[in-house]
């Protein structure tokens, strides 16, 4: 499955979750999405899950942002950079993330970030339509 696919797919997810909680203020949905509740009520939403395994070492994790706003990626590759295919990147730079490289591609690690899951980033762009966030590619500005 490429990215694309994956976005799509995990947009899907999204939805069908997001139905079932039109009874939620914008606070609770951000509530809901904390990963120790999602490992509870939504254990198809992410692999990690049946591992209970975070993808990051932090006491609040929150996944209603995965995937990140921030993250663009081209499956045939943005551009070329020093001879190289850059497939991925971050739009922001992120000071915490960085790269994979091999001798003819570039690809975005995100591995060390946490900005997609902290809650007060998530609340200062807050949509119900996680597509919406998503697909707009919004500009994300950390809030430290
Ligand atoms: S480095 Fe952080 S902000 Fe940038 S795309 Fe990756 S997770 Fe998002």
């Amino acid at each position: 499955m490429n990215y694309s696919d994956w976005v799509s797919t995990h947009g899907q997810k999204h939805q069908t979750i997001m139905s079932r909680l039109t009874h939620l203020s914008d606070s609770e949905v951000i509530e809901y999405f904390r990963f120790e509740n999602m490992v509870k009520n939504e254990p198809n939403f992410c692999p990690l899950y049946s591992k209970n395994k975070k993808c990051h070492d932090i006491e609040i994790l929150n996944c209603y942002l995965c995937a990140c706003p921030n993250f663009r990626f081209d499956d045939k590759g943005l551009y070329k950079k020093d001879g190289k295919t850059v497939f991925s990147k971050c739009s922001i730079n992120s000071k915490d993330g960085s790269t994979f490289e091999s001798d003819d591609s570039v690809h975005q690690d995100c591995s060390e970030c946490i900005v997609p899951h902290d809650e007060r980033n998530i609340k200062s762009i807050f949509s119900r339509d996680w597509i919406d966030i998503v697909i707009k590619k919004s500009q994300f500005i950390p809030k430290y």
